[in-house]
């Protein structure tokens, strides 16, 4: 058998896709479906019966006993709840059933759930909903439901409920601007999601001798090593076999699963790793990107690895994100941030470009806060590189168009020419009409935006319906514009005039790294959040918590009660750090280094007593002795800390204490236990090393 005919019995094979269907459900039926998932016809009793059961029969053959609700509440991992197609029979028997009503809804018990206040303990019942517009999938024994999940009342106790409705709100508004421009063709758009995943792997040994990896996902010890990722010899090297060998696998399990992995590649750190999909609609990707997570994890165990998720794993090594490539697609198959080869003569495109420039502008502090998770704090501006500053990237194509509109109106596209290499022996290739930045958080990449704040451990639903919701709201008012104008070009002149003047701050091509572009951030008035707590307070900003209503994609309650569990997310992810860092230096660091500080007391016994002198070994002693007792000090303050921390009365009281009191004070103990682990024996050092976790593959 061919590879190539290999590979496609492979992809989607345990997707119950629109193939399948097409095979095994009646031709009405599957042509209902089609118009239920697209929002044409609500769904019946008889058609989600006829469905259960032919999935049920599909899911049987591949050796599937149960079925689960897959869902994704506000934890930002997924959840399921098995139950097996057996029902018994009066006479002790049984069959195997899965009715319509199963397949729709689910009742997990929803008490356990983080819900921030939405559903007091008391009324424990909440619902998942099978979300028809993501595929049914098998792993393992299971039978896969991509659902969203609600409280009694309907509240969305999920990441799923908003995306939809978030890419609901975008449908109208933007059909609605559309159909003003005089678009008659398209029925439809939808955001595309194309996530680039990064992870760290780790070997297995390492990972098990380390309580704050286990536990944490991070380090929160550990010196620089010797060698970190100044030779830049990683980016896109050769991949180590075993690497190798796990990525095949990886593939192999998405590609089955009907998740369209595609490119793979080794990241700037040592130990770091990419891997992307085909974009698809942001949903299904969203879905997918969760998928990918799961069976990164699940392989490198199987490959004596560990897959580290988390956003900043080691420090001082480049951290983990999860670029969300984000654009805007016509049920026709316009890409409608793709601005053709004369970009100014682009009407359509001009208006979408311009709208996501304002709504970038006008709600940044909200996409800030979409990307705010305790991992994320160690990427983005606390310590290192990239800042937390929104801004945008446009290249020099567009920005000169952005300017000629603020001037009043585009009339040329710069283009980019040939690219000469300087050799007859290589082709001339057509230059790409601007340059890459690799520093921007909110890029434009030729057809699309890439969203790079986003962490490696989120889930891609926050951000993508934080970016969809802004969005929809700035189309709603161009169309509100747009739909009473008697002149729509010149209507489109001015708005985009205005849009191209008021937010031309937003926009910068530089080095965003640099410490020069924090304060000229500053100087044009874009916000700097830098810590989670203080970039999660904007999003019940009045003016917020108006936009999210008017776009039915959050109620009030629903918003307060996520940054209720943001903040306490916050909160107890430091706690449970502090606990870690406590732990390990109080019950491994400590007496080790004592261990060391009494072998080297005796050993400058035993050469005083031999009548030589000892002045290294004292030294060290020395060194190591005051060293042992500033630890010890550090240590009693970061208890203190964490004490008072636990004591806060309120939410939010209590998050800045952690971040103001006990993130400092960690800090301090792992200062002295970093400077004492390049003073202290190795083999007596409890912890492995950056250099043995970062460079062993
Ligand atoms: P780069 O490293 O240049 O950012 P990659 O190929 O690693 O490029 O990733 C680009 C990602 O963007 C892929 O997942 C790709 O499918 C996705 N993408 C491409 N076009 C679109 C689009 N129109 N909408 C959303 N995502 C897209
Ligand atoms: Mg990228």
């Amino acid at each position: 058998m061919s590879n190539q005919v290999k590979l496609n019995e492979i992809f989607g094979a345990k997707v119950f896709n629109d193939a399948v269907m097409r095979q095994r459900l009646p031709k009405m039926i599957y042509s209902d479906f089609v118009k239920v998932r697209t929002g044409q016809k609500e769904m019946t009793q008889a058609v989600a019966d006829i469905l259960a059961n032919a999935m049920k029969d599909w899911a049987l053959e591949h050796g599937a006993t149960h079925y689960c609700h897959w869902f994704q509440p506000m934890t930002g991992l997924t959840a399921e709840k098995h139950d097996s197609f057996i029902s018994p029979l009066p006479d002790g028997r049984t069959i195997l059933e899965f009715s319509g009503k199963e397949l729709i809804k689910g009742e997990p018990d929803a008490s356990s759930f983080p819900s921030g206040g939405l559903r007091v303990m008391f009324e424990a019942r909440g619902y998942t909903v099978w979300d028809y517009t993501s595929p049914v999938f098998i792993k393992g024994k299971t039978l896969y439901i991509p659902s969203a999940f609600c409280t009694y009342n309907g509240q969305a106790l999920d990441k799923k409920t908003p995306l939809l409705r978030s890419m609901d709100a975008l449908n109208k508004q933007a059909m609605r601007v559309l159909r003003a421009l005089g678009e008659v063709e398209p029925l439809s758009v939808t955001p595309t999601l194309g996530p680039e995943q990064e992870y760290f792997l780790v070997d297995r040994k390492f990972f098990e001798q380390r309580l704050d990896l286990m536990l944490c996902g991070r380090t929160v010890y550990g010196a620089p090593p010797p060698r970190g990722q100044e030779m830049e010899d990683h980016y896109f090297g050769s991949m180590h076999e075993r690497v190798s060998a796990f990525m095949d696998e990886v593939n192999l399990e998405l590609w089955k699963l009907g998740v369209s992995a595609k490119t793979q590649h080794h990241e700037v750190a040592p130990a770091q790793y990419e891997i992307a999909p085909i974009f698809t609609t942001a949903n299904v990707a969203t879905d997918h990107n969760q998928i990918t997570m799961e069976t990164l994890q699940k392989v490198a165990r199987r490959h004596g690895f560990v897959c580290l998720m988390h956003e900043k794993p080691f420090a001082g090594v480049n951290g983990s994100g999860k670029h969300n490539n984000w654009s805007l697609v016509t049920d026709t198959g316009t890409n409608l941030l793709d601005p053709g080869t004369t970009p100014h003569e682009n009407m359509v495109f001009l208006v979408f470009l311009c709208a996501v420039i304002r709504a970038v502008d006008k709600y940044g502090p909200l996409l800030r806060a979409s990307v705010a998770n305790p991992g994320n704090e160690h990427r983005l501006g606390a310590n290192e590189a990239p800042p937390a500053i929104v801004s945008i990237f446009l290249g020099d194509q567009l920005t000169d168009i952005v300017e000629q509109l603020a001037a009043g109106g585009a009339k040329t596209s710069k283009q980019g020419g040939s690219l000469k290499l300087g050799t007859s022996l290589l082709p001339p290739l057509p230059k790409d009409c601007t340059d890459r930045n690799r520093t921007s958080p909110f890029a434009f990449t030729g057809n699309k935006f890439e969203f790079r704040m986003v962490g490696s451990s989120q889930s891609t639903a926050g951000p993508c319906f934080t970016l969809n919701t802004i969005v929809a709201d700035v189309l709603m008012e161009i169309a509100d514009v747009l739909e009473k104008s008697q002149d729509v070009r010149a209507d489109v002149q001015k708005l985009l005039k205005q849009f191209a003047t008021d937010h031309a701050r937003i926009i910068f091509n530089g080095d965003n790294y640099g410490p020069e572009w924090v304060l000229e951030a500053q100087r044009r008035g874009l916000p700097n959040l830098r810590s989670t707590v203080e970039s999660l307070a904007p999003m019940l900003d009045k003016e917020h918590v108006a936009l999210f209503e008017r776009q039915g994609v959050l109620g009030r309650h629903e918003l307060q009660a996520r940054t209720e569990i943001l903040y306490e997310n916050y909160s107890k992810t430091l706690n449970i750090e502090a606990g870690v860092t406590l732990e390990i230096a109080k019950r491994q660091i400590l007496p080790r280094c004592m261990r060391y500080a009494t072998r080297l007391a005796r050993s400058i016994k035993e050469l005083t007593a031999a009548e030589a002198d000892a002045p290294v070994q004292k030294r060290e002693l020395h060194k190591v002795s005051r060293l042992i007792e500033e630890l010890s000090g550090a240590i009693d303050a970061l208890e203190k800390a964490v004490g008072k921390a636990r004591a806060s009365d309120t939410t939010l009281s209590k998050a800045e204490s952690f971040r103001d009191e006990v993130f400092p004070a960690m800090g301090a103990v792992r200062k002295i236990a970093d400077t004492l682990e390049t003073l202290v024996d190795a083999d007596l050092w409890p912890l492995p090393s950056y250099a043995q976790m970062l460079f062993t593959r």
